[in-house]
């Protein structure tokens, strides 16, 4: 069975391919696709933006296809960044910028209601237009100042009390283990493994 997983990501797409060796799949990455359609990812939601490049890439390449949306979800900024996480500060995937606001918007929210998510949907589309998605969070406190040099995006400011250390500063395979991503990811496999079993 073919998987296309629409990402242009190489860490997501090795952590797939980790995830689900020896199920039988074959993992094509977007780079495999020759002039794949530029998805506008402009829903309200993490599902809508996911289902959206799912659908879009499935009945583009024809296969059964994996896409994600995950961002950043803070109580106090009424769940900005959200779904505009990798453009919070205006310019697409601007980490540093987007962590400078993020302080910024915080700077008088009191320790008591500093609480944060980080989540990821996974999206499954059939190219008849059918699409699955399967949810993940962590819950976290977003820090007043940077800590960690590990990850990306908001990880230097995002504080897992579990473990007492930003994602920033968690080495990544436990990182993984705990992530949003990880755990949407798990929640697909069965899904995926259960359809080889069926094809084959
Ligand atoms: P995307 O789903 O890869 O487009 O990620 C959207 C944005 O959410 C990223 O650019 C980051 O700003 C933020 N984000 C998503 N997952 C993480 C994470 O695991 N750590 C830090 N930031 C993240």
């Amino acid at each position: 069975m073919k998987l296309l997983v629409a990402t242009g990501n190489p860490g997501k797409l090795r952590e797939i391919h980790h995830l689900l060796d020896g199920a039988g799949i074959d993992i094509i990455g977007l780079s495999e696709l020759n002039n794949p359609p530029e998805v506008v990812e402009d829903g309200e939601t993490f599902s809508a933006n996911a289902c959206k490049k799912a659908i879009q890439m499935a009945q583009f390449s024809g296969l059964l296809t994996l896409a994600d949306d995950s961002g950043l979800v803070v109580d106090a900024l009424g769940g900005e960044p959200g779904v505009h996480s990798a453009r919070y500060a205006g310019k697409q995937g601007d980490d540093q910028a987007n962590n400078a606001k993020l302080l910024m918007e915080m700077e008088n929210v009191p320790d008591e209601t500093r609480r944060g998510a980080f989540c990821c949907v996974m999206a499954l589309a059939w190219p008849d237009g059918r699409c699955q998605t399967f949810e993940g969070r962590i819950s976290g406190l977003i820090m007043r100042g940077e800590r960690g040099t590990g990850g990306f995006g908001y990880d230097p400011l995002f504080m897992v009390p579990e473990y007492g250390k930003t994602t920033a500063e968690l080495p990544l395979d436990i990182k993984n283990r705990i992530s949003h991503r990880g755990m949407a990811l798990r929640r697909v496999i069965p899904v995926l493994k259960d359809l080889v079993q069926k094809a084959g």
